[in-house]
């Protein structure tokens, strides 16, 4: 079985191309590099002794990709490319809307020409908006607050609105909680330009030294000790996530969408003092305004994914803060510290 991987070169679809290689899956990957180092392409390679292709071709350049499946008889193809900073979706809605949902336009009409079915779609968890209640379950009303979520929202329509035009079609949508941590080798792991707009990032900076102190957002909102509750979820356990979508699309069709998360909220308080008693790195921090757009708390109901896919996340929130910590001590400047 031969699956294309979208975005292969970032952070969660490199993960996911170990995985697929373990799992004797074939892998053509793409990526822009626009957010990603090539570099992670070699050491999957390294990490499983086995060899794929890699192309550096663009979403939005229909030829090259006509050219690829012209070249290769994809199965299904796992679809991760896209710009994912929501405060840079708000200074350039345009350059969101054009790359994420044209992108994935060009995409799915390239697959349509070449009998391409089956297709599983990296969503989020932000299409929930301000849940009412938590947990949150798939059927949940959807809302976006800034532009990145509204590009989620909108390829959601639209491959619900491709499926329900031709049965031909088998889509999995999964809505990610919170990934993070790295792959257990400490070789691969998330890798943000700049400055990090995520907490498990931010926090594996301050403690290698990189930043001076943690800002947290927040300690008035409604939650047991008044910072932000979020589902976090190990990548590993996130990307076995599609390996069980594509099983799972290989015997139906239509359109699914399942929730990916543990089920658990921890607090920003929780993390950073859980990262600190795995790695004995104290994480200094001061507590700063709310940051605009974020909500109280949000965690997943995966049912769905447990009963329909017969997957659920089995790594704990310890697990999530050795792996991260492993990556970031390890490859103190990303992928650039080896170069
Ligand atoms: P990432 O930025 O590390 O990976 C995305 C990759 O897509 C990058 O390597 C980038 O260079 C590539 N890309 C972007 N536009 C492209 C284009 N037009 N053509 C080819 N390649 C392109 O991000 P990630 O964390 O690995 O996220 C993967 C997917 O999961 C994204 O769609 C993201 O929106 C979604 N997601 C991520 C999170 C998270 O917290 N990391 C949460 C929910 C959903
Ligand atoms: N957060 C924080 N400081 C940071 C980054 C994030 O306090 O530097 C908080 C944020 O307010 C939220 C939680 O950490 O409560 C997770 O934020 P992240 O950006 O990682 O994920 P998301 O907002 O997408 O849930």
């Amino acid at each position: 079985m031969t699956v294309l991987v979208t975005g292969g070169a970032g952070y969660i679809g490199s993960h996911a191309i170990i995985e697929l290689l373990q799992n004797g899956y074939n892998v053509v990957a793409l990526d822009n590099l626009s957010n990603s180092d090539k570099e992670s392409i070699k050491k999957v390679k390294e990490i499983t002794g086995k060899n794929f292709s890699f192309y550096q071709y663009d979403l939005l350049d229909y030829g090259k990709m006509r050219s690829l499946f012209e070249k290769y008889n994809f199965d299904s193809v796992i679809h991760f490319a896209g710009l994912k900073a929501v405060g840079e979706s708000v200074e350039l809605p345009i350059d969101y809307y054009y790359n994420n949902v044209s992108g994935t336009i060009n995409l799915c009409r390239v697959m349509d020409e070449f009998e391409v079915t089956k297709l599983v779609f990296s969503s989020s968890a932000t299409v929930y908006g301000d849940p009412k209640t938590v947990p949150i379950y798939e059927t949940f009303p959807t809302s976006a607050t800034n532009p990145y979520g509204r590009t989620k929202l909108i390829i959601e329509e639209i491959l619900k609105d491709l499926s329900y035009s031709n049965m031909k079609w088998s889509i999995a949508i999964l809505r990610y909680f919170n990934p993070i941590g790295a792959h257990h080798s400490g070789r691969i792991g998330e890798n943000p330009k700049g400055e990090p707009n995520n907490l498990m990032p931010y926090i594996t900076q301050v403690a290698v030294g990189k930043r001076e102190k943690l800002k947290i957002f927040g300690n008035d909102y409604n939650t047991h000790d008044g910072t932000g509750v979020r589902d976090y979820i190990h990548v590993v356990d996130l990307v076995k996530g599609h390996l069980k979508a594509l099983e799972y699309i290989n015997k139906n069709t239509g359109v699914e969408i399942f929730n990916l998360g543990t089920g658990k909220g921890y607090s920003v308080l929780d993390l950073v003092k859980t990262f600190s008693k795995v790695t004995s790195k104290s994480i200094p921090y001061e507590i700063v305004e709310r940051r605009a757009g974020d909500i109280a708390v949000c965690y997943a109901n995966s049912d769905k994914a447990r009963e329909v896919l017969d997957w659920s996340a089995v790594k704990k929130l310890e697990d999530m803060c050795k792996d991260a910590w492993k990556w970031q001590v390890e490859n103190p400047n990303g992928y650039k510290s080896e170069q």
